[in-house]
């Protein structure tokens, strides 16, 4: 076994998945088992699936040059572990475990876990060159395991920041979430002050307090980081900013909206609270009120959900229909509906058909 799962293992942490190197060819791995998928034969990768079980097999290997900074320009299978050991990005990530559990450490691996250590393999400067996603990775395992950076390997990270920008929106997006996720979610304002979102948001330091204080879920915390971007001048526009990371159109409307509602005044009377549950729905307005942390605000809006107060058309007591016997037609009656909630939002109590009916009959003139 080798990498992420031999680092999970001697910290008692369950591995996420499995990873296994070996001197055999792809060839060899594909014959000696009766379920394999070539999933990355380029790079030497066979998964073999076994009781339900899968894990990624490679062939020992090493890389030559980087010219794009993300991935090398080919690949070439070795006889010796160690050289497959030298490729890899941390020292915690380059141990492997034999079939009888002996630990393969030839980097230091081991001690910088006791120490609670994030350090390159080899040059730091180099390492960040030859693949810039490993900054975003060193801060994301800090802030997963709680590590330290070691200070040579943090000083490169600055001053290799900017070749960030070579990496696709997505690798940066998945690292993003994951420091995110993470007990120590606040290490994102490290990532964008040194840089590593450059292209996303302007490099400033930006206060993140909240953050580790709001429940460990991906568009909560993304829209605290969002408004604190946002009144730090470092983003324009928070669904653009995360349109550009490829988020999905879901999770961008929704924060977007939530992050709006959090710039503007968050309603803080029932009605105001009935107007925003009618404008952008549920939501969103229960996003804002999370990520606000105004346990008042929350009340009031666990009241008007629990009340039934109508907030929306379709829980208005008269509809459509009503309206067209009335005799109201197309704009107009758009008109007399929204006047008739905006009633309601206000007065709840006279949600009832003939009391709106009767409303209309003594406002004729409905703007
Ligand atoms: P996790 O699965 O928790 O994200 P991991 O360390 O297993 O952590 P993977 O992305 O699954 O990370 O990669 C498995 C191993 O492959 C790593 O432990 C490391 O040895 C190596 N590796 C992965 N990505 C890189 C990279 N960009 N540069 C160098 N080595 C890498
Ligand atoms: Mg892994």
């Amino acid at each position: 076994m080798v990498g992420g799962c031999v680092r999970d293992i001697l910290l008692g942490r369950r591995p996420k998945d499995w990873d296994v190197t070996t001197s055999a060819s792809p060839g060899i791995v594909q014959s000696l088992f009766e379920n394999t998928v070539p999933t990355g034969e380029r790079h030497g990768t066979v998964t073999v699936i076994m009781d339900g079980n899968q894990a990624e097999v490679t062939t020992f290997r090493s890389e030559s040059a980087y010219t794009d900074h993300r991935r090398p320009d080919s690949v070439t299978f070795v006889s010796d572990l160690k050289e497959d050991l030298r490729r890899r990005d941390f020292t915690i990530n380059a141990m492997a475990m034999k079939p009888d559990g002996t630990i393969i450490d030839y980097f230091g691996g081991r001690a910088d876990l006791n120490a609670r250590t994030i350090r390159c393999v080899g040059d730091a400067r180099e390492r960040f060159a030859e693949d810039a996603l490993r900054m975003l990775r060193a801060l994301r395992f800090g802030a997963e395991l709680g590590f330290e950076i070691e200070d040579g390997t943090y000083h490169a990270l600055k001053d290799c920041a900017a070749l960030s920008a070579f990496l696709s929106p997505e690798r940066i997006r998945d690292e993003l979430c994951r420091i995110l996720l993470s007990d120590r979610p606040e290490t994102i304002s490290t990532a964008i002050a040194l840089g590593l979102l450059m292209s996303f948001a302007s490099p400033a330091e930006v206060e993140l307090a909240d953050l580790p204080r709001l429940p460990c879920k991906l568009e909560t915390r993304l829209c605290c980081l969002c408004i604190s971007l946002l009144r730090n001048g470092q983003i324009k526009d928070t669904a653009h900013f995360l349109s550009a990371l490829r988020f999905d159109g879901k999770t961008v409307s929704l924060v977007g909206k939530a992050a709006a509602l959090l710039l503007s005044d968050l309603p803080n009377t029932k009605s105001a609270i009935k107007r925003a549950l009618s404008g952008m729905g549920l939501a969103p307005v229960s996003l804002a009120v999370e990520v606000s942390r105004r346990p008042e605000i929350r009340i009031l809006l666990e009241e008007v959900i629990a009340s039934g107060d109508c907030f929306s058309l379709d829980r208005l007591a008269v509809n459509g229909d009503d309206l067209l016997a009335l005799g109201y037609r197309g704009r107009e009656l758009g008109n007399a509906l929204k006047f008739l909630l905006e009633h309601v939002i206000e007065s709840p109590e006279d949600n009832e058909r003939n009391i709106l009916l009767n409303l209309l009959k003594h406002n004729p003139k409905i703007p």
